[in-house]
């Protein structure tokens, strides 16, 4: 299948995907990003909801006693390592950055806690740019698909770059996102209809 007709049957399945995450700054979205981690963005929302009204910004966090951030973000699970990085990734952020978040991949994924996944969708989601984040659903969507064969998501995310052209990658890392978690779950996928039948993998 190419890749204008994968990109035309997401479209149909999922016209408007929106991040399901909620934030009001390029800062609570990487917070809200690393605290995902294992995690539903339910819960993460959840948890936000109280902790940005405390530390909301990066000088406010920055300057946070990591037992009060563990004991606030304690139902996202890994706390203790999400309260460190979210705490060092503020400090980063005054220290290096001015207390601004900056806008590219290299910049990005220089901060504590922040790898290529969370970078890329802050890139996509935050600043409007093209992205394609791999996170495990586009991962396993990819594979399914038939348009990579590996667990690496730096290879998956390569080959989806060469794959689609650059203006489908932020809309499509959403539709994949939700088409894994809706539709082509882990476990128990609902097959039912589902336009990619011909070509799954699995
Ligand atoms: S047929 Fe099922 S497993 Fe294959 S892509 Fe569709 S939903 Fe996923």
């Amino acid at each position: 299948m190419q890749a204008e007709e994968i990109k035309k049957h997401f479209d149909n399945l999922f016209p408007s995907p929106k991040c399901e995450l909620d934030y009001e700054t390029p800062f609570q979205l990487l917070v809200a990003v690393i605290l995902s981690a294992q995690c539903t963005d339910k819960r993460v929302c959840m948890v936000t909801k109280e902790l940005f009204k405390e530390y909301g910004t990066p000088d406010k966090m920055a300057k946070a006693e990591q037992g009060e951030i563990e004991r606030l973000v304690h139902s996202c699970g890994f706390y203790h390592n999400k309260a460190k990085n979210i705490i060092a990734m503020s400090r980063d952020l005054m220290n290096k950055f001015n207390g601004q978040v900056p806008k590219t991949l290299e910049e990005l994924t220089t901060l504590s806690g922040v790898g290529r996944k969370t970078a890329n969708v802050v890139i996509g989601e935050a600043f409007g740019g093209d992205a394609f984040a791999v996170d495990t659903h586009v991962l396993r969507v990819s594979n399914r698909l038939g348009l990579v064969k590996t667990d690496d998501a730096g290879r998956c995310e390569q080959a989806l770059c060469s794959y689609f052209p650059q203006k489908y990658w932020s809309g499509l890392h959403l539709q994949m996102v939700h088409f894994g978690r809706y539709k082509c779950r882990s476990q128990n996928p609902d097959c039912t209809e589902c336009p990619f039948v011909k070509i799954c993998k699995k």
